[in-house]
């Protein structure tokens, strides 16, 4: 099969579908690989190391949206990249149709055969094709909160890890998931005092046999949640109720009870917050305080280490890119219900359940 990857277009967007290495597995397994030059320049992948795997440079999208049979990329396709999707062509990317009708509608009338990462699945209802982003983000959250926690951004002057003879900062993390688990890891290694809430019985035992002593867990309910927001110094938001926004477990009056100076990193901002004050903010300018509490509140936090992250979602995206590309789309779905589940939208149908639910279409 020929497999391509244009350039993102998405602003600030400098992730790649497809690593060097990722398109010499394809090459080596026989596939075509058409690479859009400087594609990779934002990771430091550049057009040599795709040539010296095997791939071939091209100038501009054009060649791969005409002539590749899939196109793999990161974003969503934007208005100019959808005009030039074909009819049959397979398109492997991130969609998040839902909240997206113009996306959707234009995917239909393109007679594409679109796979959603976010919807390809794994064993226990996971979502592999995401998990790798949380991880990212969780990890990537205590970093952020470290440094709003500065004075400088701020911050009340905490140094998360202490030193021998003074406290170590105290990090709340509410909702002990994929993104609350990584933050946690993160600040443990840190060194500092960290306790994680989660409502989830199940959950908060795989945590504390885990992280037996280096972190405390709490069950998450209103009481339990004030105590432990009104002490931190940085509070991680990481609760996710799935297909639903994120609950504002942080009021405005709850705020004005914490630390002056203290920190919110609001990861579930990209559902809607799970503080009453938080708005999205960008990675340009990443924070804003109100009542003296410090809110970081990036909704694309992995879009800032795009390397790590491209590589992140390259070892998950690729296994499936290589299926789909060696027993063609129809067959690659048939043999792999996971990936079956990522089907939006084929030939002018939407074909993702919730999707056609939402936006009207019939299914
Ligand atoms: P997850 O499903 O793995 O974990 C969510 C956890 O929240 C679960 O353990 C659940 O039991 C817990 N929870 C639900 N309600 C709770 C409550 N009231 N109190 C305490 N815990 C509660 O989800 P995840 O992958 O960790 O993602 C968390 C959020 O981070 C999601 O909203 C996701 O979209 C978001 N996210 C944001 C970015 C970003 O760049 N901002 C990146 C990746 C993920």
């Amino acid at each position: 099969m020929r497999v391509g990857s244009p350039k993102e277009i998405k602003n600030h967007e400098y992730r790649v579908g497809l690593t060097p290495e990722s398109a010499g597995e394809l090459v080596h397994q026989g596939h075509e690989v058409w690479i859009e030059t400087g594609a990779g320049n934002g990771i430091g992948a550049y057009d040599d190391q795709y040539v010296a795997a095997g791939a071939k440079i091209v100038d501009g999208p054009d060649p791969i949206f005409a002539e590749c049979e899939m196109v793999v990329k990161v974003k969503e396709p934007q208005a100019v990249e959808r005009a030039k999707l074909r009819e049959g062509q397979i398109l492997y990317t991130y969609l998040h149709l839902a909240p997206d009708p113009e996306q959707t509608a234009d995917l239909v009338k393109s007679g594409v055969t679109a796979i959603a990462y976010e919807t390809v699945t794994g064993p226990g209802n996971s979502l592999p094709l995401l998990k790798p982003m949380s991880q990212v983000a969780g990890r990537m959250s205590i970093q952020a909160g470290a440094t709003a926690l500065e004075k400088a951004h701020g911050g009340r002057g905490v140094l998360l890890g202490g030193v021998p003879g003074v406290l170590p900062g105290k990090v709340t993390v509410i909702g002990g998931g994929v993104v609350g688990f990584n933050a946690a890891q993160m600040a443990v290694g840190l060194g500092a005092d960290v306790t994680i809430l989660d409502r989830d019985p199940e959950v908060l035992e795989r945590l504390g046999i885990h992280f037996e002593s280096r972190a405390k867990t709490r069950f998450s309910n209103k009481a339990n949640l004030e105590d432990e927001v009104c002490n931190a110094d940085l509070v991680i938001g990481a609760v996710l109720i799935p297909g639903a926004a994120a609950p504002k477990l942080v009021s405005r009056e709850l705020l004005k009870k914490m630390q002056p100076g203290s920190v919110l990193v609001d990861v579930a901002i990209d559902q809607g917050g799970c503080f009453e004050t938080s708005k999205p903010t960008t990675h340009a300018d990443p924070t804003y305080i109100v009542d003296d509490v410090v809110h970081y509140c990036v909704a694309n936090m992995p879009g800032a280490v795009a390397r790590t992250s491209t590589y992140a979602l390259n070892n998950v995206t690729l296994p499936h890119a290589l299926q789909i590309a060696k027993l063609g789309w129809r067959d690659a779905l048939a043999a792999n219900p996971y990936l079956a589940e990522g089907l939006n939208v084929h030939r002018g149908q939407v074909t993702y359940e919730a999707v056609a639910r939402e936006l009207g279409y019939d299914y």
